[in-house]
């Protein structure tokens, strides 16, 4: 089969072919029909430091995707091939204190679908029976894809309720308008985006959302503060993981406030501790993941119920052998949620 390999450590990816996995006895094994890029593809590719100490090449990368089930291990009871699937890519042990005690998402003994094992750029992925999420029919095979992430933007938007609150989102990369999306379908009364790159801003306006700001001309502190009689956003959604936006994002965060942090800090944080955190009396919430199922659930009453609509956010689809391509527009920051198929693709 064909497939996307981290073939050796260094910047790049190369296509090469593969043996079809063969599926456990507790595992299935999928027919890919589409994947999506995932920012922590764009660190394997460009080989970042937390790649170089994560990733042990040669290895397939890839996780978002979705697909047809074609073979199932003797053991495996709830999913038959013909079934369409996505995947939850956090593949738990099922017996560490996390796992045992409602926390699957923070397993101890994490295993990551295209980062600790062989991942979705193929034509082919083998899955566990429990990470198999299955779909209906009617659900387009690219926005089946985007559920992972998506289900990232619903885990922090609605860890506490949003519904009548002002939300502020700093970094309006795909889950960070994934996660404007939500707070606005769950009735959140003032949506302000910041983000400072100018294609990004465009895409969250093309969804419709009013309030979005470059900090680079506006100050957003001042323009929460404007837009909220004084007293700043009562969630602050942290989706960029800049030093800059995590200051302006706690300063713009109302006192008593709730702040979710889902963007990853490139190193260390400095933060002004005493008036941005203590005094500020806010409440805040590292996101991992997904809940494991619970989050999912939600992902498919959003889709499903057309309260959130994701097919926008896809502005670029590419084969796989297009893969160069396709992560100079992510790394440049010049695309949303890119679409790769294993196959050449049909102009529709
Ligand atoms: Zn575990």
């Amino acid at each position: 089969m064909k497939a996307i390999f981290k073939y050796k450590p260094g910047v790049g990816a190369e296509v090469r072919e593969a043996p079809i996995p063969s599926p456990g006895p507790s595992e299935v094994l999928v027919k890919v029909k589409a994947t999506t890029i995932c920012g922590t593809d764009v660190h394997i590719y460009t080989w970042d430091e937390w790649s170089q100490s994560r990733i042990k090449p040669p290895m397939i990368f890839g996780h978002e995707f979705a697909g047809e089930v074609v073979e199932v291990g003797k053991n495996v009871k709830t999913i038959k091939p013909g079934d369409w699937v996505s995947a939850e890519t956090h593949i738990a042990c099922g017996h560490c204190y996390q796992c045992r005690t409602g926390n699957k998402h923070l397993c101890e003994n994490v295993k990551i679908l295209g980062v600790d094992i062989n991942g979705a750029f193929a034509e082919y992925v083998k899955i566990p029976e429990e990470n198999a999420w299955k779909n209906d029919v009617s659900l387009p095979p690219e926005i089946a894809a985007m559920q992972e992430p998506f289900g990232n933007a619903v885990h922090a938007t609605l860890i506490e309720d949003v519904t009548a609150k002002s939300v502020s989102v700093f970094g309006a990369g795909p889950i960070g308008i994934m996660s404007a999306m939500v707070a606005r379908a769950a009735g959140a009364s003032l949506v302000v985006i910041v983000e400072p790159e100018e294609a990004r801003r465009n895409l969250a306006k093309k969804v419709g959302f009013e309030h979005v700001i470059n900090p680079i001309e506006t100050d957003p502190v001042e323009y929460i503060l404007d837009h909220t009689s004084g007293l700043g956003v009562e969630v602050f959604l942290e989706m960029s993981g800049a030093q800059k936006a995590i200051e302006q994002g706690l300063r713009s965060t109302r006192k008593g406030g709730r702040v979710s942090f889902l963007g990853i800090p490139k190193g260390h944080i400095t933060l002004n501790f005493a008036e941005d955190v203590v005094f500020r009396g806010v409440k805040m919430y590292g996101i991992n993941g997904r809940k494991m199922f619970e989050t999912w659930y939600k992902v498919k009453a959003l889709l499903d119920s057309g309260l959130v609509d994701l097919k926008p956010l896809i502005t670029h689809k590419f084969s796989f052998d297009d893969i160069d391509k396709a992560m100079e527009l992510l790394i440049n920051k010049k695309a949303g949620k890119i679409v790769l198929y294993p196959q050449k693709i049909e102009e529709d």
